[in-house]
């Protein structure tokens, strides 16, 4: 019994306490978390203070460039900004290419970065996933990156994994994860993709659900960490939660600091599991499974939408409150069937056959129910 305990305990603080892989180039430590209302100037000199930066280079997305930020543009608002801070040179690219391939980065980078000798000591990612992505490449593997979401679609603007199309199939890729995330309210509440955005975040609802089964059967293959997964999951309750008592107006919530505040939160500690695992299991089960699947098989509507209609089905089958997953995506205002979607009840029980046989490797609640009854649950739930 004691034997028992201490490889208990030990197995535990190898879980905790693991050690970086050198080849990841991972930074270990969580990214500040700068937020509220009109920060850009305090934050980013909070960031100067902390990682001494000189020469900082913006990667701005063309209409992000245009987004206005106290009445001026945001593009020329953070150059004047920085240059306020002493900079010695402060360069900006935008970034205009889709969809993202790291050849096409790296390309980009040789052309708009390399060619032109621009040096840089710490990046900016500003706009919504893809130029996120774009800047976490282009700062591997020697410069910090610190992203400036100007949308929460997905969780990218924490994690260190970046998703690209890869041999006509989308792939993950570990980079470095940001060293700071500002999160500036007046630009994210009139981010018109504010409420699709809470599909990705309220599906670690399930996603940790399914990192936690797959640990039952092998917690080292997949790093589990108990400690980070109750982190992960008690977020990820705890927004669907408050969901139900942000107040409303015709019918959907309001927009307020909190709400996203919640998003932030549970995008931070989802790329603290994702970091601590060593890979993008904690965040993304079964429900990105079937979202993977709709995006291979041509199905129009945004990686969010998928995800949150597919954590319903896959909430029930996990034994978790789908109730409160459907109410809050219904709260939230966005799809909560496939209909909404635009895939039909026949195409969607083709989608879950293949999406239980997709990346067979990862061990989820799929693999525990044959297709009959998950098409049930997904009838069950009135998503098809
Ligand atoms: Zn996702």
């Amino acid at each position: 019994m004691r034997f028992f305990k201490k490889t208990a305990l030990a197995m535990f603080l190898r879980s905790y306490f693991k050690e970086p892989d050198p080849n990841k180039h991972l930074h270990l430590e969580t990214p500040d978390l700068h937020k509220g209302y009109n920060v850009l100037e305090s934050a980013l000199e909070r960031v100067q203070n902390r990682y001494g930066f000189k020469n900082p280079l913006i990667v701005i997305g063309p209409n992000v460039e245009k987004i206005s930020y106290k009445r001026k543009k945001l593009g020329k608002s953070l150059v004047q900004i920085l240059e306020d801070l002493n900079c010695e040179s402060v360069e900006k690219v935008v970034y205009n290419e889709t969809p993202l391939t790291i050849d096409g980065v790296m390309n980009f980078y040789k052309e708009n970065i390399k060619e032109k000798d621009i040096s840089f000591d710490m990046c900016f990612g500003v706009g919504g996933g893809r130029i996120l992505d774009a800047a976490k490449i282009i700062a591997h593997p020697n410069h910090p990156i610190v992203t400036i979401p100007t949308t929460l679609s997905n969780d990218g603007f924490a994690s260190p994994a970046v998703s690209v199309i890869q041999d006509n199939d989308k792939k993950s890729f570990f980079f470095r994860p940001p060293f700071a995330i500002i999160g500036e309210y007046s630009i994210l509440e009139n981010s018109p993709h504010i409420r699709t955005g809470y599909g990705d975040f309220v599906a670690k609802y399930t996603s940790s659900y399914d990192w936690m089964l797959a640990a039952s059967y092998n917690p080292e293959e997949v790093g589990f960490s108990k400690l980070i997964y109750e982190a992960l999951h008690s977020s990820a309750e705890l927004l669907i939660l408050s969901i139900e008592e942000m107040p409303k107006e015709k019918g959907k919530v309001i927009i307020s600091p909190r709400y996203i505040d919640m998003l932030l939160t549970v995008g931070v500690i989802s790329s603290a599991a994702v970091i601590s695992a060593g890979s993008t299991i904690p965040a993304s089960g079964s429900e990105h499974k079937i979202s993977h699947v709709l995006d291979l098989e041509g199905i129009e509507g945004s990686h969010a939408e998928k995800c949150g209609v597919a954590t319903i089905p896959i909430a029930y089958l996990q034994g978790q409150d789908w109730k409160s997953v459907k109410q809050s995506l219904e709260r939230v205002g966005v799809p909560t069937s496939f209909k909404e979607l635009g895939v039909s009840k026949t195409k969607m029980k083709e989608i879950i056959k293949k999406a239980r046989r997709f990346r067979p490797e990862r061990y989820c609640i799929l693999h525990e129910f044959s297709d009959t009854k998950t098409i049930k649950a997904f009838e069950k739930t009135e998503v098809i």
